[in-house]
């Protein structure tokens, strides 16, 4: 059976609803080869999954994923092959972590003025040591009845353009990708079809990202039809940038997507697609 990977996934340092450990324990019964953890402004789960990667021979790469403005607007640099304990990494992390806090109270505090039984004590004692985010606020609005699942709770009230959406502060891409890169990873253009950039737009930002110094895009994930993918692999190849993938599998929080396999097994990464990745780094 060919070796596969998943470079992308979440634990419970960020948003995923499994441990670092338990991550790297399910890849090992889906026989993955190799994965890397990838949560959200934080590389707090990174040592957890490297031990239990060495325990049962998985492949654990360090990484994580950072928010970033390109042209006022969010997207996601995913880093890969990172030093966890890297001081530029510690500094940006530190300052989106202050700034995810300053947003979560904005939006507990004014769901709280409406009349929802939420506050901010509440949630941050249920995910003890975890970055938190919108889809912890989703987790909890949908048990407690107010929507009918962590989407569905998106949809009503926290998704942009509903009552209760508050912008995040967001660092530019170029500083994004230069501390990744000075953290001794490189950084990957994630899902580059999740920002609404299709013919010369998409381009345009892929050779933006390029040249702030992402090294890569992802190709494979979640949902892409094999004509995305398609189109993905041969505008980096003519970009000049490295293929990475990966199924950013966050366990119940989004239940329909799975490791390595993506959503209803449409994700097949080959372990060459690591090996590739391994001769960009700085
Ligand atoms: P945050 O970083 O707090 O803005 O939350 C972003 C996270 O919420 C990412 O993992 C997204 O995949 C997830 N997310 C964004 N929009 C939705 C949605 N409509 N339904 C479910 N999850 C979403
Ligand atoms: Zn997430
Ligand atoms: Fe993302
Ligand atoms: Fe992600």
């Amino acid at each position: 059976m060919e070796k596969c990977v998943d470079l992308h996934l979440h634990t419970t340092a960020s948003d995923g609803s499994e441990t670092p450990a338990n991550a790297v324990a399910l890849a090992n019964r889906l026989r993955l080869a190799a994965i890397a953890v990838t949560d959200h402004d934080t590389a707090a789960g990174i040592p957890e999954a490297l031990a239990a990667g060495e325990h049962l021979g998985v492949e654990v790469i360090p990484g994580i994923e950072v928010s970033a403005d390109y042209n006022g607007g969010e997207v996601h640099i995913v880093g890969l092959f990172i030093d966890p304990t890297s001081e530029a990494l510690r500094r940006v992390t530190e300052w989106t972590r202050k700034d995810r806090d300053r947003r979560n109270r904005l939006i507990v505090e004014a769901m709280a003025a409406d009349g929802f039984a939420i506050d901010m004590d509440t949630l941050t004692a249920r995910h003890p040591g975890s970055v938190l985010g919108r889809p912890h606020i989703a987790e909890y609005l949908s048990e407690k009845g107010y929507a009918s699942s962590v989407k569905g709770a998106f949809e009503k009230y926290l998704a942009e353009g509903c009552p209760y959406y508050r912008p995040k502060q967001l660092i530019p891409m170029e500083q994004a990708a230069a501390c990744l890169r000075a953290s001794g990873g490189i950084a990957v253009l994630a899902h580059p079809l999740q920002y609404g950039y299709d013919g010369k737009a998409l381009e345009a930002f892929l050779s933006v990202g390029k040249a702030c110094g992402c090294s890569a895009l992802e190709a494979y994930y979640s949902g892409y039809t094999p004509a995305e993918t398609e189109m993905l692999l041969s505008l980096a190849a003519r970009l000049g940038l490295g293929i990475s993938g990966g199924s950013d599998w966050h366990g119940s929080v989004k239940p329909h997507i799975q490791p390595g396999s993506g959503i209803n097994g449409d994700l097949h990464i080959p372990y060459t697609v690591l090996e590739a990745l391994r001769g960009r780094r700085p």
